[in-house]
C-alpha cells in the first residue's frame, strides 16, 4: 500500500505521516529532507540556491547527510524552497523517491507532489493543511522549544513566503491531487489529526474504522 501525504509547511503532514507508517508498519521517506539537504550542500558549498547549476550540484549528496540535525533549521528550509523550484532539481531526485514507493509492501511518503507526481497512483492521498497562523504558531513553538531564535511574525512571514514559492513554481508546485482528501488541522490536536488521517486510510481502502 502506498499512501501519499502532502501539504504546505508545519500543517501537521510529517508527523501524520510517519504515525501513519508506524500504525501500517510501513517505511516512511520525508522528501522535503531530500530537498533540505540540497539547500544545504549548496550553502556549504558557498553557492547560490537560485542558481540551477549550483544546485544540480549538489544533487548527489551522500545518504550520510540526511541525518544532519542542521536539515531541520529554517536556512536549509529557506534554501530548499529555493533549489526545489529547479526542474532538474526535482528530476535528479526523482527516480530515488520513486524507488522507495514501489518497494515491495508499500510505504509512506510525504512532501508537496507525492499525490501528483512522484505517486499519481498510490493507494491513499492525503492534503493536509491548516492556516498559516496556526501554522506560524506551531513552528515557533516547537523552535522555541529546541531553543531556536526567532518571533512568531518572522516565522508567519517566512511561511507565506514558502507557501507561495511552492505553489507559484511551474514545476510540480504544491497542489490538491484531485483524488486526494483534504484534512484541515488548524482546529485539531495532532492526535486527533493522526485518528482522522488513519479513519480516512481506512475509508479510501474500503475499510471504514
Ligand atoms: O517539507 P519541508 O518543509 O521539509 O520541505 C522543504 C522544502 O522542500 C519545501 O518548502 C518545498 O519547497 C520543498 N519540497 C518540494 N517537494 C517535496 C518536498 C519538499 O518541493 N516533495
Amino acid at each position: 500500500m502506498i499512501i501519499a501525504v502532502d501539504g504546505p509547511a508545519a500543517s501537521g503532514k510529517g508527523t501524520i505521516a510517519s504515525r501513519l507508517a508506524r500504525h501500517y508498519g510501513l517505511p516512511h521517506l520525508d522528501t522535503g529532507l531530500l530537498y533540505r539537504a540540497v539547500g544545504l550542500g549548496v550553502a556549504r558549498a558557498g553557492g547560490d540556491p537560485a542558481s540551477a547549476s549550483d544546485a544540480l550540484a549538489a544533487c548527489g549528496f551522500a545518504d550520510a547527510l540526511l541525518a544532519d540535525p542542521a536539515l531541520k533549521g529554517e536556512e536549509a528550509g529557506r534554501a530548499a524552497s529555493i533549489v526545489s523550484a529547479h526542474p532538474a532539481v526535482r528530476a535528479a531526485l526523482l527516480e530515488r523517491q520513486r524507488a522507495f514507493a514501489r518497494q515491495p509492501g508499500g510505504a509512506v511518503l510525504d512532501g508537496r507532489d507525492i499525490g501528483t507526481v512522484i505517486a499519481p497512483d498510490a493507494d491513499a492521498k492525503l492534503f493536509v493543511t491548516a492556516s498559516p497562523e496556526v501554522r506560524a504558531e506551531r513552528r515557533h513553538r516547537e523552535m522555541v522549544r529546541l531553543g531556536l531564535p526567532g518571533d512568531q511574525d518572522a516565522v508567519l512571514a517566512d511561511i507565506r513566503a514558502r507557501d507561495e514559492r511552492d505553489s507559484a513554481r511551474s514545476a510540480a508546485p504544491l497542489r490538491q491531487a484531485e483524488d486526494a482528501v483534504l484534512l484541515d488541522t488548524s482546529d485539531m490536536g495532532i492526535d486527533a489529526a493522526v485518528q482522522r488521517a488513519i479513519a480516512l486510510v481506512e475509508a479510501r481502502m474500503g475499510r471504514g474504522v
